[in-house]
Parts: C-alpha cells; sequence; structure tokens
C-alpha cells in the first residue's frame, strides 16, 4: 500500500485500499477474474479546473473530479464532497463504495463520487455558489437524472444541491427534478432525505442489537462526526434510550460518562460552530474518543481513523461505519480478532443513498411522499439488506463486511454478466 506523504486524513492510499479489497471479496467469493478487471477500475473520471472570482478581488482556481465507477445496475449515483484533503484516489474508492453500496442495498443504480479540492469553512457563500455553479457545468455533460446523480457528501448541503440543480436547469431550459438529490425541500426535495444517512444506520444498529439479544437503552455510545451523520445519530441513539457518553467534530470532542444531553449539544453547535465548552462536560481529542470505554462506537466523519495503530484498543463492542471506510483492512482485522462487530460502511451508512432513490423516484414522477412513508421505506430496504448480510455472514462464517461487499460484487458481476461486454 502507498504510504500517502502529505499531512492529510488519508495515510494509506484509498483506491488501492479498495481495490486491495475488491480483490479479497472475489477471491472468497469466487468471482470470475475477468470481472474482477473491469470491477477493479473507474469507468470515468473527469478532472476539471475552477476558476473563480474570490470576495478580495483575486481568481483562485480549484481542482474538482466527478468519477463514475460502474453503471451496470444503472445510472451512477453518489455524493460531492468539498474538502482541502481531496484526492482523485479518493473519490475512486468513494466511487466503487458506492456501486457496492447501491448493490447491496438492490437500488437500482451503479456508483459515482465528486470532490472538490477547497475548504468550505473559509468560503463565503457567494464564493461557494460561484464555485458550485462553475463546477457543475465543468461536469455538465456527464451528469443528468438517467446519467449520474451527485447527492451531498461531507462539506456539502441542500443549499449547495440547489445550485447545481438551478445550474444544470438553466442550461436545460426547464427544471429537471431528477439531476441532484438532497435538494431542500420546497425546490422537489424528500421528506427525510436529512435524516436518512443517520436513521439508515440506527435501523442496523437496532437489528444487530436484537440479533444479539440486547437493547439499545442504557447502551453507551461514542460518536465521531457532529455533522448531518454524527448529529441526527446521536440524537436518535439518545431518543432510543442510549447513553451518548461522548461526541466529536473536527475541532475535537467532548465527554460525560453520564451522557450527553445532545439537544442541547447541537444547539451549542449551531450557536457557537463547534462542541467545545459544552456545559457538563470535558474536553477530550478526537483519538480518545475512539478508545473510550463504550458499547458502540459510531466513526461519522471520515476515512482512515481506525488504524494499525488504534484498533487494538478499542474498546466497544460493536463499531457501526456512519463514515465511509472510517477502518483501514488491516485495522478490520485486529477488530475481527478481537471479536469487535463491525457494521460496515456500505450497509450501515447507506440510508442517505436510498432516501436519495427515493428523492429521485418522486422528482421523475412529480408526486411526494409522507415522511412516514419514507421512514418506513426506509426502514424495509435497510432490514432486508442487513439481513441478507447477516445470513451470508454467519453462513460463511467470515465478517459483516466481507458479507456486505461479497454480496454487492456478485450482484454487480451478475448484471455485468446478464448484459455482456459491448462490442
Ligand atoms: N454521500 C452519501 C454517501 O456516501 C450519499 C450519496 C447519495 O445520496 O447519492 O452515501
Amino acid at each position: 500500500m502507498t504510504i500517502v506523504e502529505s499531512p492529510t486524513h488519508l495515510r494509506e492510499n484509498p483506491f488501492e485500499i479498495a481495490q486491495d479489497q475488491l480483490r479479497r471479496v472475489a477471491e472468497v467469493f469466487q468471482i470470475d477474474q475477468n470481472l474482477v478487471r473491469v470491477l477493479e477500475q473507474c469507468k470515468k473520471a473527469v478532472s476539471v479546473s475552477i476558476p473563480v472570482y474570490m470576495d478580495r478581488g483575486e481568481i483562485e482556481v480549484f481542482q474538482g473530479y466527478r468519477v463514475t465507477h460502474n453503471i451496470a445496475r444503472g445510472p451512477s449515483k453518489g455524493g460531492i464532497r468539498y474538502h482541502p484533503d481531496v484526492t482523485l484516489d479518493e473519490v475512486k474508492a468513494l466511487a466503487m463504495w458506492m456501486t457496492w453500496k447501491c448493490a447491496l442495498m438492490g437500488i437500482p443504480f451503479g456508483g459515482a463520487k465528486g470532490g472538490v479540492v477547497c475548504d468550505p469553512k473559509q468560503m463565503s457563500r457567494l464564493e461557494l455558489e460561484k464555485m458550485t455553479r462553475r463546477f457543475t457545468s465543468e461536469i455538465i455533460n456527464e451528469i443528468g437524472p438517467e446519467k449520474d446523480i451527485p447527492a451531498p457528501d461531507v462539506g456539502t448541503d441542500p443549499s449547495v444541491m440547489a445550485w447545481i440543480f438551478d445550474t444544470y436547469s438553466m442550461n436545460k431550459g426547464h427544471s429537471v427534478l431528477g439531476v441532484v438529490t438532497g435538494k431542500p425541500l420546497n425546490v422537489g426535495g424528500s421528506l427525510g432525505r436529512l435524516e436518512a444517512t443517520a436513521h439508515g444506520a440506527l435501523y442496523c444498529l437496532r437489528e444487530a442489537i436484537e440479533k444479539q439479544d440486547l437493547a439499545l437503552a442504557g447502551m453507551r455510545v461514542a460518536v465521531q462526526g457532529f455533522g448531518n451523520v454524527g448529529g441526527y445519530l446521536a440524537r436518535f441513539l439518545q431518543e432510543d434510550g442510549a447513553i451518548v457518553v461522548a461526541a466529536s467534530d473536527s475541532r475535537g470532542g467532548v465527554y460525560n460518562g453520564d451522557g450527553i444531553d445532545v439537544p442541547n449539544a447541537l444547539a451549542h453547535k449551531q450557536e457557537t460552530g463547534g462542541l467545545e465548552g459544552l456545559k457538563d462536560t470535558e474536553s477530550i481529542t478526537n483519538e480518545e474518543l475512539l478508545l473510550l470505554e463504550c458499547d458502540v462506537l459510531a466513526p461519522c466523519a471520515l476515512e482512515q481513523v481506525i488504524t494499525t495503530e488504534n484498533a487494538d484498543k478499542v474498546r466497544a463492542k460493536v463499531v457501526v461505519e456512519g463514515a465511509n471506510g472510517p477502518t483501514t483492512p488491516a485495522a478490520d482485522e485486529i477488530l475481527e480478532d478481537r471479536g469487535v462487530l463491525v457494521l460496515p460502511d456500505v450497509l450501515a451508512n447507506a440510508g442517505g443513498v436510498v432516501v436519495s432513490y427515493f428523492e429521485w423516484v418522486q422528482g421523475l414522477q412529480e408526486y411526494f411522499w409522507k415522511e412516514e412513508e419514507v421512514n418506513q421505506r426506509l426502514n424495509d430496504i435497510t432490514s432486508r439488506a442487513f439481513h441478507e448480510t447477516w445470513e451470508t455472514y454467519k453462513s460463511r462464517d467470515t465478517t459483516m463486511r466481507m458479507a456486505a461487499y461479497g454480496l454487492a460484487v456478485q450482484r454487480v458481476s451478475e448484471a455485468t454478466m446478464t448484459r455482456g461486454l459491448y462490442p
């Protein structure tokens, strides 16, 4: 594995990790090597430069990417990330994981991802809007409701999706609701989309805990990341009776052994921009949070936070991956040996893309569902995928990750074989 030199959160090359995972899965699930050669590459990767007039009067040029990994099962789907550490290989890995995620959940999409190297926290709203519109225009021939459908990811939100929707629609001459998901409710978004990733993680965790004849109520939980996924997940877990002992964001974390008041924490973050200084808590680092004595650890921020350096010290019994790729493969083996149950990203954080699928369907039909309907259907899909993965995990005596990836890769392989290779 190439060790990345730059001081980013990516210590290993994420695309090499994703390719390596695929090869291991292919071996266990006896996937034809001809297919592996197809699936280990991305179908298309577009790299664009995005010049933007900044508020200070100078032009800054940002680097942007949109990658499609695979479209055997349908149009490609996946978020757009705004983060200073974005690399092409990170976007490729995230695109491949989207292919597996959509296949595992049984929704008719392939996988894609986009990213722009920027620090959205340091940019004004106007700068963000200009950058988003120019990026959209640079990739306008790549995206579309039947082709490739972006969505939010780290550093992007419904406003960014509204600008993508508007820029695309202006160029087509009419509103194209299906071009992007995660839109605000007043321009064709879906009820339940904002909470969807956290809901999916919650439903998945509930199933896993039920399988062990335990209950979420009274369990001690640590949540890393307090954005769209971690913030809502902490709230839902507390509503289910769990004790959220720690939470963190990119600046650091807060701890209270008797439980943090999550609504207070959300309000504090809204007011101050971070969790620091939250009443009745001690501050802890992100690294300390991962190693806390707890029942459930939910890494909901970035990749590669559980590594060979800390996996042997993780004390949680269950890890629920709200983020994409938070555990490196070597750390995964350590957790497995220590009997930690890992609910893998492609299963645990798939709620976002499942409700994105609902939003896309609603947009195409111009017919919108009630929130309970969205959540019920999300629960049905999550629980089906969980049970399929659990059965494979038990029958093959493997890990939940291997089972989830195996089922997904099998499905994509079957679709590829059925379609045949063109020409
Ligand atoms: N960015 C989210 C993910 O990683 C959502 C993708 C989508 O909704 O298309 O799953």
